[in-house]
C-alpha cells in the first residue's frame, strides 16, 4: 500500500463523523460474504426498521399506510410488503416536505435537485447515514479491485453541481485525490488537455459516464497513448455496449466495472465484480423486480423498483426508478452471496455530434434545458443528422406555450452558433420504447473521431 493511502486512512479514522462511515464500512465488507437468503435476512431487517421509522415519523407514510389500512407491524412478509403503494417521481415531486421525518433537521441535510431520466425534476434530501452508507457501498465495490481510500480518482462527471464548488470542498476534494473534468462538452482540445494530466498524474480509478469515458478511450486510441493504467474503470449511466467495453478495457488495460444507481436509491444499487457478474447491494438499497405488482421470477424482466435501506431522514419506499431488469439465479464464482441481476434496459444517452464537429453529451438536454421545467411531464431529444434534432415534449398540467420558447432558447445557447435545424414538438403522450422504457437522448449519428 502506497504511503499516502496509509495516511489518508489514519486520517479518516481521526476524524469523529467519519465513525459512522467506518462502521457501515464494516457492516457491507462482511455481509457479502454472507449466504444469499441471509443477506435477504438482513435487508429484511433492516426494512422493517426503516418501515416503523417511517410510520413513526413521516406524515406522507403515515397516511398512507392508514389510508389502505396497513401496519407495520402487519409486514411479515414479502408478499405484504408488495401491498404498499409504488412511490413515482411524481410523489416525490408533490410530496417532498411531507416525505421528510419530523426528528430530522432538513436544513442538516444535503438537498439534491434531480432532472431523473424520463420525468422532471424533484427535490430530495440525503442524511448523513444515508451519506455514510453510500460511501461505504463505494468502497466495498471498489475494493473488489484493490482500490483503497486515499488513491487517486479521476471523475469524468457532468453534473456541475456534483463537482467541487468552494475552497473548502476543493480542498477535501485535493485531500481524498478526486480530479473531476467536465464530461458534458467533450471536445479534442479538453481530451488532450486531461489526457496530458492523466498521463503525468496516473490515477489508480478512472470512473464517469460510460459512453463519456468511451470517447475519451477512443481519443486515447487514436492519439496512441498507452501509459494511463489505472486499477481499474467504473462506468455508470447509462447501457454500456459489448465495444465500449473492449475499447476500455484495451486502452486502459484493465478491467471495467458498470455501475448502477441513482441519486434516489443510492450509487451503488447494482455493479459488477471482478468476475463480471452484477451483485445487487440488497443489504444497502433493497431491490425487487416486478412484473404486474408481483415479484418476478428468476430469467423475466420486470420493473425495478428500490428502498433504499440507510435513508431515513427522507425515506424513500418502494421507488419506481423506470428502469427494466432481469434476477439471474447463478451464484458468482466470487463466493460473495450479493443476488446477481442482468439485463438493465435503462436511460440511453448518446453523445451527439455537432456540424463543426464538436461532441455534446446527450444529457446536457436533461440537466441544462430541461432541468427545471416542472411542466414539462416527459421527453425525448432524437437527432437524425449532425444537423437536424428533434425535440418532443409532453405536457403536464400547467403546461403553456411560453416553455417552447424558454426550451428553444436554451437550446440555442446550448448549441453556441452551431447551424443545427431545431424541431420542437408538443405532444400529449409520448410513445414508450419496446421495453417500456423512454428513450430520451438518442442519435443516429455515429461517434467518430476526426
Ligand atoms: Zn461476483
Amino acid at each position: 500500500m502506497e504511503m499516502y493511502t496509509r495516511l489518508y486512512q489514519l486520517m479518516r479514522l481521526a476524524r469523529p463523523h467519519k465513525l459512522l462511515t467506518h462502521q457501515y464500512e464494516l457492516e457491507l465488507e462482511s455481509n457479502q460474504w454472507l449466504k444469499r437468503e441471509e443477506i435477504q435476512q438482513i435487508a429484511w431487517q433492516k426494512l422493517k426498521k426503516l418501515l416503523d421509522h417511517a410510520y413513526e415519523n413521516v406524515p406522507f407514510y403515515r397516511q398512507r399506510f392508514d389510508k389502505i389500512g396497513l401496519m407495520p407491524q402487519d409486514i411479515r412478509t414479502e408478499a405484504d410488503f408488495c401491498q404498499i403503494p409504488l412511490l413515482t417521481k411524481d410523489d416525490i415531486r408533490e410530496n417532498s416536505e411531507l416525505l421528510i421525518a419530523k426528528n430530522f433537521n432538513k436544513n442538516k441535510m444535503q438537498r439534491q435537485v434531480t432532472s431523473g431520466s424520463t420525468g422532471v425534476p424533484f427535490v430530495t434530501y440525503y442524511d448523513h447515514h444515508f451519506m455514510a452508507a453510500n460511501v461505504a457501498a463505494f468502497s466495498r465495490s471498489r475494493r473488489w479491485f484493490g482500490w483503497e481510500f486515499g488513491d487517486k480518482v479521476a471523475w469524468l462527471w457532468l453534473r456541475y453541481e456534483d463537482c467541487p464548488q468552494n475552497f473548502k470542498e476543493k480542498m477535501i476534494s485535493f485531500v481524498k485525490r478526486e480530479r473531476w473534468m467536465d464530461g458534458m462538452r467533450p471536445t479534442q482540445q479538453k481530451m488532450q488537455d486531461f489526457a496530458k494530466i492523466w498521463v503525468r498524474w496516473k490515477p489508480d480509478l478512472v470512473a464517469g459516464m460510460g459512453n463519456v469515458i468511451h470517447l475519451f478511450a477512443m481519443y486515447l486510441d487514436n492519439q496512441n497513448i498507452t501509459d494511463i493504467r489505472p486499477k481499474f474503470v467504473e462506468t455508470t449511466g447509462m447501457k454500456l455496449w459489448p465495444h465500449e467495453r473492449e475499447l476500455i478495457e484495451r486502452v486502459f488495460q484493465c478491467p471495467v466495472s458498470d455501475r448502477y444507481g441513482s441519486f434516489e436509491s443510492g450509487s451503488v444499487v447494482a455493479i459488477e465484480c471482478p468476475q463480471g457478474s452484477r451483485h445487487v447491494f440488497q443489504d444497502f438499497c433493497h431491490v425487487e423486480i416486478l412484473r404486474n405488482g408481483k415479484p418476478a421470477p428468476y430469467g423475466e424482466p420486470g420493473e425495478v423498483v428500490t428502498t433504499p435501506l440507510y435513508a431515513f431522514g427522507m425515506p424513500i419506499i418502494r421507488f419506481r426508478l423506470d428502469d427494466v431488469a432481469v434476477w439471474d439465479d447463478k451464484i458468482c464464482p466470487c463466493g460473495r452471496g450479493l443476488p446477481l441481476m442482468r439485463d438493465i434496459v435503462g436511460r440511453v444517452t448518446s453523445i451527439f455530434t455537432l456540424p463543426s464537429g464538436r461532441f455534446l453529451y446527450g444529457g446536457a438536454f436533461r440537466h441544462l434545458v430541461l432541468k427545471d421545467s416542472t411542466n414539462i411531464k416527459r421527453f425525448r431529444v432524437h437527432q437524425y443528422s449532425k444537423d437536424k434534432i428533434e425535440i418532443s415534449l409532453e405536457k403536464a398540467a400547467g403546461f403553456d406555450d411560453s416553455l417552447v420558447d424558454l426550451v428553444h432558447a436554451r437550446c440555442l445557447e446550448l448549441l453556441a452558433g452551431e447551424p443545427v435545424e431545431l424541431t420542437i414538438q408538443v405532444v400529449d403522450e409520448l410513445p414508450t420504447a419496446v421495453s417500456g422504457k423512454l428513450l430520451v437522448t438518442t442519435s443516429d449519428v455515429p461517434v467518430r473521431l476526426n
